[in-house]
């Protein structure tokens, strides 16, 4: 006899758990040809209020209330990187492997060819240990885009034009404001050198994808006021680490690479660009 229950209890327990449904319910996943998992949302879930989710930061109890006005939050960012490897078949390996931890929604090869990995609704693994202004958790809440570039080499130009047209799609879709969108360098500038110096956010920024400095001319005077360190925090820098941060303002938006070490004309640019972002 108790056997018998033991048995029925199991049966009972296996079909339970077979019949929850874990949110969202529309997700669907295929293999493509390079084993990357493309993840696909034909359209925004309609699904019930959950009422028994486990994942969340209290736990449904007697008291909930539900309300069926919500869908999924969308990107407010777009983080640009180059993948550092050499070519687009080694970045697809790459994110094909659990071990990595790391992945993006879209990569854009030398030949401008654009591959969409992941939804972008959903958070991939590209910011890592980020922070710009006060937020902590990029990934949450930006759409990642790796340049297949190993960092020492130009952009080309086909994949600089599939990379507007993409932004301009995702800053449609999405009102994603033109200041942000940056590159992995400005949010963890002691990790990280992507995008290169060879990026054009010049090119960017007229387009309407991120802010550039206005033409500034010599005469211009500084505030005596004014102090750098605060601007690139303004900005959006971390500055704990003051050198990263002069670093990673340096290769954005003055190009350079080696210096750290803001001189006269850099602060007058900074002076610039951080009352376009007050
Ligand atoms: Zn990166």
């Amino acid at each position: 006899m108790v056997k018998k229950s033991f048995f029925i209890l199991l049966l009972v327990g296996i079909l339970v758990s077979c019949s929850y449904k874990q949110y969202p319910t529309q997700i669907t996943t295929t293999k493509t040809v390079h084993d990357t998992v493309f993840v696909r949302l034909p359209s925004l879930p309609i699904v019930p209020p959950a009422t028994t989710n486990p994942i969340d930061s209290l736990l449904y109890d007697a008291h909930t209330a539900s309300t069926p006005n919500f869908n999924l939050r969308k990107p407010n960012f777009v983080i640009i990187h180059h993948t550092a490897q050499d070519s687009c078949g080694q970045t697809f390996y790459t994110f094909s492997l659990t071990r990595t931890q790391v992945s993006a929604h879209y990569v854009i090869c030398r030949d401008g060819t654009l591959r969409h990995l992941l939804n972008d609704y959903l958070r991939a693994w590209h910011a890592g240990n980020s922070k710009w202004g006060n937020i902590t958790d990029i990934n949450s809440c930006s759409v990642g885009i790796e340049l297949d570039n190993n960092g020492k080499e130009p952009f080309s130009g086909q994949q600089i034009n599939t990379l507007l047209t993409l932004l301009d799609t995702l800053k449609k879709s999405y009102g994603i404001p033109a200041s942000n969108f940056i590159g992995h360098s400005d949010i963890a500038p002691r990790r990280k050198d992507d995008p290169s110096v060879y990026f054009p956010w010049k090119l960017l920024a007229e387009k309407g994808f991120g802010l550039w400095q206005d033409s500034i001319p010599p005469s211009l005077q500084v505030d005596s006021t004014f102090k750098p360190m605060e601007a690139l925090r303004i900005i959006g820098y971390n500055t704990h680490d003051s050198t990263a941060a002069i670093i990673a303002f340096k290769r954005h938006f003055m190009q350079v690479d080696s210096s750290k070490t803001l001189n006269e004309w850099d602060i007058k640019t900074l002076y610039n660009l951080y009352k376009k972002y007050l």
